[in-house]
């Protein structure tokens, strides 16, 4: 039995600390007055506001949703729906998602201007892309760019897309070559294999639910930021008790300042270039609608994304409004807001915002690989990291499962 402090009650801290409790005795520190980072939602005159986005779950991973399912009853507690995406052009066209496989339903010159772009573009050109903005123009020509992906990313990456290193990618986005496109088109094809393509929600109290569940039983000291461990061999010191392992689920942005005894100096450089962005969420009364997320490609508007949480589970309406999340990156005052939702479509109107300053970590060429080295040395001394802002990757709540799980098996390995 090894006594472990556990830094951060998002997913990933909650996922690791309940693994390693039945063998060992853990305590969570967690800076927020409330345990779910970024899957937190709160009641809010009744309806429910996802303070980030507006967290859905389903994996590919058997191990995960194998170990999921006996958390919860599936049945009992989770609904199944399907995705019910629509992208809403500027001039009021609703396509469904993804866009490439709609191109049928666009004005018939806009159609046209993208087959050409298709049937111009070699298959050597459409593999060999330097950045973001040349694959998504090779991949799916300039017309698709400039209508929709070229608007919509800048929106959420908030910098020049060529500027965006392809790393970021991999295994995140689909990679249709243009004979999928078109083969797509001729025959309505509906895609089925995105992982959220059907969905499980939760029946009562949305992923705030999810993190309750798995912090029961629990040791979770909440309103506790972590601001120093001190390494003192073998031993870390956590807030003025011992502990034999550290597991780290915060922005490993920060961590560098954290840590005491150890000299970090060379990791301090690239560490301290880790970029990432924010998400300021704001909840609204909307128009009753039938989709699930609405994206905004419209120039005009800041916000990227509606979430219509209000159909996922009738218990997130209350006081007959339907409600969901409008999206925008980094920090928008008031102000801005108020004047920002009255160009966004299905009327929303005001009732509360959030700022999450983490949410979107931005991949640089070199970055997984630097990462790797700095866990592989600081778990020599009995620090472990695991978390959507330790791996600096794009994961879902799934994904953030399994790498704790993994993290939990190399502990246990010890
Ligand atoms: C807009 C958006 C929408 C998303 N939608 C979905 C979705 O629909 N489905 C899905 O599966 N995934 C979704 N995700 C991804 C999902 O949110 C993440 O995979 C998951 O929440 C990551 O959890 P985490 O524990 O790694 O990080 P976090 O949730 O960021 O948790 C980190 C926790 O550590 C705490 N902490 C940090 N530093 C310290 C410290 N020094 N001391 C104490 N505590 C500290 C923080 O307060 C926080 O609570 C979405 C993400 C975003 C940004």
């Amino acid at each position: 039995m090894k006594k472990i402090a556990v830094i951060g009650a998002g997913v990933s801290g909650l996922t690791t600390a309940r693994l390693l409790s039945k063998n060992n005795e853990v305590t969570v520190f967690e800076a927020a007055d409330t345990i779910g980072g970024l899957i937190r939602c709160e009641r809010i005159n009744g309806s429910l506001f996802h303070t980030c986005g507006g967290h859905i779950f389903n994996t590919k991973k058997q191990d995960v949703l194998d170990w999921f399912w006996k958390q919860f009853d599936r049945d009992k507690e989770f609904r199944l729906s399907e995705r019910n995406s629509v992208i809403h052009m500027p001039d009021g066209i609703k396509l469904p998602y993804p866009i490439e496989n709609y191109i049928y339903l666009l004005p018939e010159h806009t159609q046209k201007a993208i087959i050409q772009d298709l049937l111009s573009l070699s298959k050597e050109e459409q593999q060999n892309c330097s950045n973001f903005e040349e694959f998504l123009q090779k991949r799916f020509g300039k017309t698709l760019y400039d209508i929709y992906f070229k608007p919509y990313n800048e929106k959420i990456w908030r910098s020049n897309l060529s500027t965006v290193p392809l790393d970021w990618l991999e295994g995140k986005l689909p990679m249709p070559n243009r004979e999928d496109i078109l083969f797509n088109n001729f025959n309505h094809i509906v895609e089925h294999q995105f992982v959220h393509s059907t969905f499980y929600y939760e029946k009562e109290g949305g992923s705030q639910f999810l993190a309750n569940r798995l912090a029961e039983g629990l040791d979770i000291r909440v309103s506790t930021p972590v601001a120093s461990i001190q390494y003192t061999k073998p031993y870390w010191n956590v807030c003025d008790e011992q502990y034999d392992v550290v597991i780290f689920c915060g922005n490993v942005r920060f961590l560098p300042e954290i840590i005491k005894g150890i000299n970090m100096q060379s990791w301090e450089k690239h560490i301290h270039d880790l970029q990432f962005h924010g998400t300021t969420t704001v909840f609204c009364e909307l128009e009753q609608n039938p989709y699930s997320w609405i994206y905004l490609p419209d120039k005009e508007c800041q916000a990227h994304r509606i979430i219509c949480t209000g159909n996922f589970a009738p218990s997130n309406n209350a006081n007959d409004i339907f409600t969901g999340t409008v999206e925008f990156t980094d920090k928008i005052e008031i102000e801005e807001i108020q004047r920002q939702l009255s160009k966004i479509p299905f009327n929303p109107k005001y009732i509360t915002h959030r700022y999450h300053p983490c949410t979107y970590p931005i991949q640089e060429k070199g970055t997984r690989e630097m990462l790797q080295s700095f866990k592989k040395e600081m778990a020599t001394y009995g620090l472990f990291m695991t978390g959507r802002f330790v791996d600096w990757e794009y994961y879902n709540m799934d994904a953030a499962m399994f790498a704790a799980m993994q993290t939990v098996n190399t502990i246990n390995n010890l």
